[in-house]
């Protein structure tokens, strides 16, 4: 944890298996109850083809504004728990695998992380629309 008020946290949120909204509902109410963490924005859903041009399902697809005095990676090992608690499984070795819920930490204050297990800001975020878009939307009323 650090000092302050925190920094604005942007995760990417996506589900392509069950209830997608009911996923991604849970997703925003335990990241809103997360420790030392304001929930402050979301933006509008998106439904978006699957990457890679892999025969799945359709996405459904939010990004969501928190103000967080947790560190980058606790706020990414809680994002893994969240993930877990819908049931997410990981495949091994599959890139991109259908999955119940995937949380992404998309940007984290103006923070460079460059970890084993964890890069911010998130490398795809430059060939992603969609969060483009999003995180747009979220910046607008960003003050
Ligand atoms: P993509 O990252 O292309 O969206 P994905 O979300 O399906 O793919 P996952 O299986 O969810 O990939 O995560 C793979 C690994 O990515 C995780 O083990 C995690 O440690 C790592 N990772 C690195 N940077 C980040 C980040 N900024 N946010 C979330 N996970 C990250
Ligand atoms: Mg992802
Ligand atoms: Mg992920």
């Amino acid at each position: 944890m650090t000092a302050g008020p925190g920094e604005a946290a942007y995760v990417a949120l996506g589900s392509n298996l069950g209830d997608r909204a009911g996923h991604l509902d849970a997703a925003r109410e335990q990241l809103a109850a997360l420790p030392d963490t304001v929930f402050e924005a979301a933006s509008s859903i998106e439904e978006t083809a699957p990457l890679g041009g892999l025969d799945q399902p359709a996405y459904l697809n939010q990004m969501v504004r928190l103000r967080t005095r947790l560190t980058p990676r606790g706020l990414l090992e809680a994002c893994q728990r969240i993930e877990r608690s819908r049931g997410r499984q990981r495949a091994t070795g599959a890139r991109w695998a259908s999955r119940t819920l995937d949380l992404d930490i998309v940007l984290f204050g103006d923070r460079l992380v460059e970890e084993p297990g964890l890069t911010i800001p998130h490398p795809r975020l430059p060939e992603r629309d969609f969060w483009q878009r999003e995180l747009a939307e979220l910046q607008r009323d960003d003050r």
